[in-house]
């Protein structure tokens, strides 16, 4: 015998609830237990199926009553039948919850009609310096406004009827499981109106586009990717509300620094005579020609930092570092004087400057012992 649930104690109310209450409650638990919110997961869906059929009986005062007196039994008596289709249940969960709900996108869909976003981005490149150091520039974009000649209707008598096809509604609805989507009316683009007689001056879109320019000053330490909002400087929409134009930024290499966030990288050559030497050489940084010192014997990719010589952070001017990495550069080609040099060089310091294995001879004896 298959053990029979209790309404009451799946939407977890009192046997006495009021109507607001139950349907407070099957809110708070058709969340909890939405397959999208369990992907996979069948317990939850099982109780997702439980709420609704609890919620079908409970919300409905007539089935209620039955239920209460006769069980589930007296309700399949009297012929009400609890869906467990998932369909059908979409469409519970939607009387609740209202159409075009969707888990993620949080609360209620925008109803009112919006032809374009607000916001405005645009873009602009800026040279290493100019991204180190900040900069103004004038930034050329575009914007939509409602068309004057039509008042943003795109109907030339600024009178556009209501749309056949989703019923002035700007939605149609398609079903994905048993969710119902609402998605933007093909027919009229969302806005619920047919234009009848076409606006010549916008194309019937009902905006235009609008050329502007604006001065931005741009902050020392920005960097590629950053983002600078430039309020009220977007779109236009019909009740006059103005979006922010956003400035994306992209900032050119440079051919000598490498920039990685506040620290800046600048490779030295050395010529190998003088890493041998050691010494004091002149860099470029960003803040002009500095020295530093290499020591005797300096490594190929060895690296010195310079304190505070890389780039002022764009949110609390602290400034980065610099390294400055060796480069070892050798010869590609010797002519005879320098080969002699070298020779001479090498003998100086007591190692058999012609190629010698007598330097490896234990190791190769060790070698061919070890496959004996
Ligand atoms: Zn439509
Ligand atoms: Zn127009």
């Amino acid at each position: 015998m298959a053990v029979e649930i209790d309404y009451y104690e799946v939407l977890e109310v009192q046997r006495d609830a009021s109507g607001t209450e139950i349907k407070k409650s099957y809110r708070k638990m058709a969340m909890k237990y939405h397959p999208d919110q369990n992907q996979g997961d069948k317990e939850a869906e099982e109780k997702f199926k439980q709420v609704n059929e609890a919620y079908q009986v409970l919300s409905d005062e007539q089935k209620r009553a039955t239920y209460d007196r006769y069980g589930v039994e007296g309700l399949n008596r009297q012929g009400f039948s609890q869906s467990h289709n998932m369909d059908d249940l979409g469409s519970i969960f939607e009387s609740v919850f209202g159409s075009g709900f969707g888990f993620g996108g949080g609360g209620t869909r925008q109803r009112e009609h919006q032809q374009y976003p607000l916001d405005v981005e645009s873009e602009i490149t800026l040279e290493f310096s100019e991204a180190i150091f900040g900069c103004e520039k004038e930034i050329k974009y575009r914007y939509k406004k409602p068309c004057e000649a039509c008042d943003g209707t795109g109907d030339k008598d600024k009178k556009p009827s209501t749309c056949q096809e989703c019923g002035g509604k700007g939605e149609q609805y398609y079903r994905q499981g048993f969710m119902t989507f609402a998605q933007e009316c093909e027919s009229c683009r969302g806005t619920g109106k047919k234009v009848t007689s076409r606006c010549d001056k916008c194309d019937a879109k009902g905006y235009t586009q609008e050329k502007a320019s604006t001065k931005v000053s741009i902050p020392a330490g920005i960097d590629n990717d950053n983002r600078i909002r430039v309020s009220q400087k977007g779109n236009i929409d019909k009740r006059g509300r103005r979006g922010d134009l956003y400035v994306r930024i992209l900032v050119l290499e440079d051919e000598h620094f490498v920039r990685d966030g506040d620290m800046i990288y600048i490779e030295v050559p050395v010529f190998f005579t003088q890493a041998v030497l050691g010494g004091v050489i002149k860099i470029p940084t960003l803040n002009g020609e500095k020295e530093i010192n290499i020591p005797v014997g300096v490594k190929d990719k060895e690296q010195f930092v310079l304190k505070n010589e890389g780039v002022a952070n764009v949110h609390n001017g602290r400034k980065g570092d610099m390294i400055a990495q060796v480069r070892i550069i050798y010869p590609k080609k010797l002519n005879d004087e320098q080969k002699e040099l070298l020779i001479k060089l090498g003998d100086s310091f007591g190692y058999e400057s012609k190629v010698s294995e007598n330097k490896f001879d234990g190791v190769l004896d060790k070698v061919k012992n070890w496959f004996k």
